[in-house]
């Protein structure tokens, strides 16, 4: 990229050369030789031919030690040039995969942007890799490594390899050419299709996706990287709506992520104020009507007094990987005020499907718990299906590390996702919830009813006790009562509270008081 400057050994012996050549032709063109010659004649006593000939040695010798110097001289003039050179490229590519990196991609943006034509003929894909964590966290590095490698080989087959970039991570932009009439929604089709073909490394085969979002220039920005920052944003789009997913940028999608980095920011802020605190909704013992316990709900109230619900806030502290630090204050707060409760209620904790797939989950639940002095067998942690079959492996670690401990362990949402039977065989949950979607029809629809007493006779066979969601009116807690559930939750039975309200209205006064 530098361009190549001449260098002082160069430029002496450039020098050199110059003077040698111009008194050989002052010589020559004043007859030295022949002056010379005249000389050596007149002056016969004088032993002018061994001067002479030893003058002819020296100059030899001279030529010769000339000749290895400038050779010396070049080859370390190559050898410097060769150093530039690799310092460049590795300036301005990734080591790993081999591509340019975002350096180059900054130089090559810059140039379009002094260069109309240039600026007019691309296409800016951004393109992210699914479940590339998962492979890294899980295989190990050097998986990780083959996989990116052979993602850079693969895209490297479909466009030339010098518009291909790794930007970091599981990150690549590609700059399609745009010639003739180009499908770029097939083009990015193209790219996930390669992407999703199975890397094999040391035997293992890893199945992997692709999000790609992709935009045009000019029509999507002004200047070539306006395209790839708009690109990035459908790519973003794309990976919030699902794998292995293709959208080209559309204007839209700018406040959709304006708003999403407004969110994440705040939520980060509230966080650290610890703005977000558990809400405490009682579970009922439909048997006895007495309360057994609590589960715990995230509520964020913001400055402005306004609530927030976990079903918004959730999803982005996840994403933003921000969920770990929320859990780990909200179950220490949670445990905290569990522990001026009765000894014999439960706190009943959400986890969150992604936090499953980290091996250190189980610890850093037993150290909060060690650090409150909350008993395990006093939590009871609140899972979904899609949070176990997602990474079975490791979540059966860290469900194991809990329930080894004493903790216990619900299936939520039963019914809503795969419902297999060989998930409840083969882990040991000691509850099932009910989805609240079945209770609210079951009584006037009969397949939710057969699925529900199905359900509860499930959890008499394996012996498991069976909790059922959204109870809201009387008629659905009888009926639930006299199918055999042992466990309701609803507003029939309380609304979620703070942690206040909660001590004077329903741990004191137990369910007596609150129907
Ligand atoms: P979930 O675990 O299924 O929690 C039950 C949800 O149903 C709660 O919604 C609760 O307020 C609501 N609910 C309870 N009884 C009734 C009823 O009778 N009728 C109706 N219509 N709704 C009822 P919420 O608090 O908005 O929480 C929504 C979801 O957010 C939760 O569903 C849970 O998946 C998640 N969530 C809440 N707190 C946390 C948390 O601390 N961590 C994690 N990871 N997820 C949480
Ligand atoms: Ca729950
Ligand atoms: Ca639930």
């Amino acid at each position: 990229m530098s361009r190549i400057q001449p260098t002082r050994p160069q430029i002496e012996v450039i020098a050199w050369l110059a003077i040698f050549l111009l008194l050989f032709c002052l010589s020559w063109g004043l007859h030295w030789h022949e002056r010379l010659d005249e000389f050596i004649d007149n002056h016969d006593d004088y032993p002018l031919d061994h001067a002479l000939l030893a003058l002819n040695i020296s100059g030899f010798l001279g030529l010769i030690y000339s000749a290895l110097r400038i050779s010396d001289l070049s080859r370390e003039v190559n050898r410097r040039l060769q150093a530039e050179k690799n310092v460049d490229w590795i300036a301005c590519h990734d080591t790993l995969t081999e591509l340019p990196n975002r350096r180059f991609l900054d130089s090559v943006c810059a140039q379009a942007m002094s260069d109309q034509r240039t600026q007019e003929a691309y296409a800016a894909f951004s393109i992210d890799l699914d479940g590339f964590k998962k492979i890294n966290d899980l295989l190990g590095h050097d998986h990780g490594d083959a996989v990116l490698k052979a993602v850079a080989q693969r895209l490297s087959s479909l466009f030339p390899r010098d518009r291909v970039f790794r930007l970091g991570g599981d990150e690549f932009v590609v700059l399609a050419r745009r010639t003739g009439n180009v499908d770029f929604a097939a083009l990015g089709e193209r790219i996930v299709s390669v992407i999703s073909k199975p890397v094999t490394f040391n035997g293992v085969a890893v199945d992997l996706g692709a999000s790609v979002g992709f935009a045009l220039c000019p029509e999507n920005g002004d200047d070539l990287s306006q395209a790839i920052r708009h690109s990035d944003c459908a790519m973003y789009v794309a990976k919030k709506q699902g794998r292995n997913l293709v959208k080209p940028f559309v204007s839209s999608m700018q406040d959709e992520l304006a708003k999403r980095i407004r969110v994440e920011a705040d939520l980060r802020a509230a966080i650290k104020n610890a703005e977000i605190v558990p809400y405490y909704q009682p579970l009922v013992d439909l048997k006895t009507n007495k309360i057994i316990g609590f589960e715990a709900l995230a509520r964020w109230r913001t400055a402005s007094g306004e609530f927030i619900p976990p079903s918004e806030f959730i999803p982005v502290a996840e994403e933003a990987g921000l969920i770990v630090d929320l859990t780990d204050q909200l179950l220490r707060h949670a445990c905290t005020d569990a522990l001026s409760w009765p000894s014999d209620l439960v706190l009943s904790f959400n986890l969150s499907p992604i936090q499953l797939s980290d091996r250190l989950l189980g610890l850093r639940i037993l150290k909060i718990l060690g650090d409150v002095g909350l008993p395990a067998h006093r939590i009871e942690l609140e899972v979904t299906e899609s949070a176990i079959i997602q990474d079975a492996v490791t979540a059966r670690i860290v469900l194991d590390d809990l329930v080894n401990a004493g903790v216990r362990i619900a299936l939520d949402d039963f019914g809503t996702g795969y419902s297999s039977l060989s998930q409840l065989s083969s882990y040991r949950f000691d509850k099932i919830k009910i989805d609240r979607s079945f209770v609210a029809s079951f009584e006037t629809d009969e397949k939710q009813d057969k699925v529900i007493k199905a359900i509860i006779a499930l959890g008499a066979g394996l012996g498991v006790t069976i909790t059922a969601e959204g109870i809201e009116e009387e008629s659905q807690r009888q009926r639930l009562q006299d199918l055999g559930c042992d466990i309701g939750q609803g507003y029939l039975l309380g609304r979620p509270a703070p942690a206040e309200r909660l001590a004077a209205d329903q741990v004191s006064a137990r369910i007596s008081q609150l129907r």
